[in-house]
């Protein structure tokens, strides 16, 4: 078998055996394909698709090419995936509830790259945190306090990092086919059960247009069902940043006012709706009964207790962490309503501000970012402030707000949930 004639044979529409792509993915992990001839085979996948049998293999060999971890002793475990977006920091929110109203939650995440978030930052701007647990301490922690969150080890579907660090940097990441495979393959090696996958929708997210996001929850609904894990996908709005604060430690904080109850946005809505479905699946309730859970547990403080136990049991120094003063503002520069904050606009911002890395070498600055003060909606006055910016830079700021003489309709934040 030769790399080139896969190459060629997927450039003109043909369908790739289980063979070949067993071939690719065992030769890229252990070096024989290069680079240059994985990232040419990702862009002829990317424009030409992959069929279901294609993506049942390749993220079965992605599975394979790494570590597999058995969570059986821990009964119904539930895990969730976010495709990824502006201020998306949902899963500091939602593992503590879930697992305050008795659902083990194991919950393995990533870093960011580029203007998209990664909860392992975040969680890194807590003080003394530890996030490289290994299988034991992951699987004893969980059975203690019903939730674990950990970084992605390098041997969990070892394919998956290698792939997916090249698609990063060669415009091969926006495909069903790949997104599919590489969500699942990491679910899979993890050993999930019950799997909920919040899955964007919008200019600021990898899917554009609800069609194929539907098309995405579909094929990750199957391979779901064929490795038998139960999946409910929730498509929902990524046009707008989700809640008020983009960085790593701004975010911690805007988690904490949420599970503290002192919050009410965008994010407060989805949280509770992802974690109802978590609920549902992990307690066998309906959806109406898991929803009642999830808002008492944060009404009656034992989510955010939950997340402090959670935070101390790996080591984390919530009160140690501190927000300077912002260094710049940006401000209205009409009156009228706020008519779109565009999310990859305000995520670009944040990363230049220093929240996140260009390059993967970057350092983060934890207290660098952006709030707003204002959100899509909202009355403001000429120069009233929209939102303030942290950072150690001496830097120009700017960014287009559009503001319009009469309020417009707001978009829903959950367009559809599938595989109920
Ligand atoms: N999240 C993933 O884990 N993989 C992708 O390809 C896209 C989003």
């Amino acid at each position: 078998m030769n790399i080139i004639d896969i190459i060629i044979k997927k450039k003109n529409k043909l369908e790739l055996s289980e063979s070949e792509i067993k071939y690719v993915v065992e030769n890229f992990v252990n070096g024989n394909i290069k680079d240059y001839q994985m990232s040419s085979l990702l862009m002829a996948i990317v424009i030409n698709g992959m069929n279901d049998d294609e993506i049942f293999y390749l993220t079965k060999y992605m599975v394979e090419s790494g570590k597999q971890l058995d969570l059986s002793s821990l009964g119904n475990v539930v895990d969730k995936h976010s495709t990824g977006g502006v201020g998306d920091k949902t899963t500091l929110i939602i593992a503590p509830i879930v697992a305050a109203c008795g659902v083990k939650v194991a919950k393995m995440s990533g870093r960011a790259l580029g203007y998209t978030g990664g909860t392992i930052d975040k969680l890194e701007s807590i003080p003394g945190i530890k996030l490289n647990l290994d299988e034991e301490e992951f699987i004893s922690q969980i059975k203690k306090i019903n939730v674990a969150i950990t970084s992605q080890t390098e041997n969990i579907a070892l394919a998956d990092k290698k792939i997916y660090a090249l698609r990063d940097v060669t415009g091969t990441v926006e495909s069903i086919p790949l997104i599919a495979s590489s969500i699942m393959s990491k679910k899979i090696a993890m050993g999930a059960k019950n799997l909920v996958i919040d899955i964007k929708v919008g200019n600021g997210a990898l899917i554009k247009n609800i069609d194929d996001a539907r098309k995405l929850a579909n094929i990750m609904i199957n391979l779901g069902k064929t490795n038998g894990i139960k999946i409910i996908c929730l498509l929902t709005n990524m046009d707008i940043p989700l809640g008020n604060c983009i960085g790593n430690s701004l975010e911690i904080k805007e988690a904490i006012d949420i599970l503290m109850n002192k919050e009410d946005n965008n994010l407060k809505k989805l949280c509770v709706e992802l974690a109802s479905y978590m609920v549902m699946l992990g307690l066998n309730i309906n959806i109406n009964a898991a929803r009642e859970k999830v808002v008492n547990s944060i009404v009656d403080g034992s989510a955010y207790n939950k997340f402090r136990e959670l935070i101390s049991y790996q080591n984390g120094n919530l009160d140690s962490i501190s927000i300077g003063e912002p260094k710049y503002q940006i401000k209205a520069k009409k009156s009228g309503y706020i008519n779109n904050i565009n999310a990859i606009d305000v995520g670009k911002l944040a990363m230049m501000l220093g929240a996140g890395r260009e390059n993967k070498e970057d350092e983060i600055d934890y207290n660098a970012g952006v709030v707003l003060c204002k959100n899509i909606g909202d009355y403001v006055e000429k120069n009233e402030v929209i939102m303030n910016l942290y950072t150690n830079k001496d830097m120009d700021v700017s960014i287009d707000i559009d503001i319009v003489e009469n309020k417009q309709k707001l978009k829903d934040l959950v367009f559809e949930v599938i595989g109920l």
